[in-house]
């Protein structure tokens, strides 16, 4: 067994919970107020049995780990740590990830030796070009990865091959071990703590891809840290105001400027991990990417995910074609300084782009922008600001209120869609069914994940690959550990659906009925009609014949199984 499933053995998720929330049995499990929702009534449910737990109010949901994570803004590693910690679990890695360490620290040296011998001249006069000096170098551990491909092999072989590779320091050719990082302007990758976990380096001979990354690693996961942050977390905390950007020169630039905050999710768009990283010491974050479209569309998603991690937003206008870097260079620090000082509120920033991308004289310009909107507005939870938005709208595209109302979905407030979540249909009865592992095995053999919609199948294919004999599916929580967040809550809200089917085996067949027996159907009576166009069209009468006597034979069985007289045949 294997640390993390021992302790996903050992934790009581009741037990865990119940230190943050009130809990009371209620049947099988028990119930409580959300923490992560205003929540009136108790809609927040935990089962012991599966080791899951769900609010019905706002669709959270998951196992004890992602519950911790969430509460406590921590990282996967953090919350796996503390639960350690706390069962007696001893986490094995701990020893060899303090050797890792070192040796990323012996590499750092490395790169920035080489920085200052005479063979890294390239390197520093790029770096100079872009307003880096010396004391740069040497406040953000700056270095140069020589052109031969093999030197950091020769210098740090004796920390072992395969710890240099486990660390993506080196990679493996075709004549060999070389080294990862070759000809490039090296940036040292910083945990919270300050510890050099990785490395980004800028290609000097024009050698794609321009930004090389370390891989993910023991030490490095993608997509969760944020560049920049061990020097900007204590002025974020401070100010409770976060500026986050799209390069490492920009992060520099900008933190050179005085304003310590800036951090950036390096070469990657950001991802919902960071955003919670980013929550743990900010209230409020400043958006200062590149101002192209390309940056506006970063600029875009970004919001979303900052917004679902509960912060503030505000865009920074940066003016045209320029970033955070280039703008210092050219036009000053103050400059900079002002761009940030009239950061707008997110929808300000949304209805500027609106005239400026939109024709907003045609019908067809108007439907584009309220498509923009719609992109963010499940994004905004605060009923007073939806209807704020829902005024400026109107009044921008010259559309009634509600008409605008319609089209971004009419979800007024929460409240009126919470308490129930989306409505359970027939496919999330069936699925209920399949997910317990109650559904019979004469419809279980007639299942594939691709019956089911975009979003349940990845659940369903995870569901059947863990299935032993193609019978037994996985315990809920084995199940859980498995699938990112987002799949996780959609797991829950299935699983934790408290319902009580007067008839159980009736339930199922009426939901078999509407899912899966009358799709099959329509669809073996659409292809049908198909290959009778064809027929006619080739004149073949008796192949006609044929297929209009299936024809209105399965039409026929569409009447009965919509009057749910249909034979048990699937
Ligand atoms: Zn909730």
């Amino acid at each position: 067994m294997s640390e993390l499933d021992e302790i996903r053995e050992k934790v009581d998720i009741v037990e865990l919970i119940s230190r943050y929330v009130a809990l009371k049995p209620s049947g099988k499990g028990y119930k409580g107020r959300c923490p992560f929702h205003p929540d009136d009534t108790p809609s927040f449910h935990v089962s012991p049995e599966k080791k899951l737990w769900h609010c019905f109010g706002c669709g959270a949901g998951g196992d004890a780990i992602g519950f911790l994570m969430r509460i406590e803004r921590l990282s996967f590693r953090e919350a796996l740590e503390r639960l350690a910690a706390e069962l007696g679990v001893e986490l094995k890695r701990s020893g060899e990830r303090e050797k890792l360490l070192k040796i990323n620290a012996a590499a750092e040296r490395f790169f920035q030796d080489s920085l200052h011998s005479p063979g890294g001249k390239p390197a520093r006069d790029y770096l100079l070009s872009r307003g880096m000096g010396p004391e740069v170098w040497e406040r953000y551990g700056l270095g140069y990865a020589p052109p031969s491909g093999t030197s950091l092999l020769s210098a740090l072989s004796r920390w072992g091959i395969s710890n240099l590779e486990k660390l993506g320091l080196i990679v493996k050719g075709e004549r060999g071990y070389r080294d990862r990082f070759v000809d490039r302007v090296i940036f040292p990758i910083r945990d919270e703590l300050g510890r050099t976990v990785a490395f980004a380096g800028r290609s000097l001979s024009g050698a794609e891809p321009k930004y090389l990354n370390s891989p993910n690693t023991p030490l490095f996961e993608k997509g969760t840290l944020l560049y920049g942050l061990d020097i900007a977390k204590e002025a974020i905390k401070s100010s409770g105001r976060a500026v986050l950007v799209e390069g490492y020169t920009d992060v520099i630039s900008l933190q050179q400027a005085g304003i310590l905050e800036a951090v950036c999710s390096m070469g990657t768009a950001l991802t919902e991990s960071q955003a919670r990283r980013l929550s743990r010491y900010a209230r409020e974050v400043v958006v200062a990417y590149d101002a192209d479209a390309a940056g506006e569309t970063s600029t875009l998603r970004g919001i979303g995910i900052l917004l679902d991690a509960g912060l503030e937003v505000r865009v920074a206008p940066l003016p045209e074609g320029e970033d955070p870097d280039s703008l210092v260079r050219e036009r000053g620090i103050g400059a900079l300084h002002a761009a940030i000082a009239g950061a707008v509120d997110f929808q300000e920033f949304l209805l500027s782009i609106i005239p400026v991308r939109f024709d907003l004289s045609s019908l067809k310009g108007k439907e584009d922008a309220l498509e923009l909107v719609r992109s963010l507005w499940e994004h905004v939870k605060n009923p007073l600001l939806r209807r704020e938005w829902v005024q400026k709208l109107s009044l921008l595209l010259r559309l009634p209120e509600e008409e605008v109302w319609k089209v971004l979905g009419g979800r007024i407030s929460w409240k009126e869609t919470a308490d129930e979540g989306e409505p359970f249909g027939a496919e999330e009865v069936v699925l209920k069914f399949l997910l317990s592992g109650r559904l019979p095995e004469e419809k279980l053999v007639r299942l594939a994940p691709e019956d089911f919609s975009v979003e349940y199948r990845p659940i369903v294919k995870l569901w059947f690959e863990r299935c032993v004999d193609g019978k037994a599916g996985p315990e809920p929580h084995v199940l859980a550990a498995e699938l990112e967040p987002e799949l996780q809550a959609r797991l829950s809200r299935i699983l934790l659906w408290d319902v009580n089917f007067s008839d159980e085996e009736r339930a199922l067949e009426e939901a078999w009925r509407k899912f899966h027996v009358l799709p099959k159907l329509e669809q073996r009576i659409e292809s049908l009609r198909e290959e009778l166009t064809q027929a006619e069209k080739r004149g073949e009468r008796e192949v006609l014949e044929k297929l209009q006597r299936e024809y209105v034979e399965l039409c026929r069985s569409r009447a009965r199984v919509l009057k749910g007289e249909y034979e048990k045949q699937g």
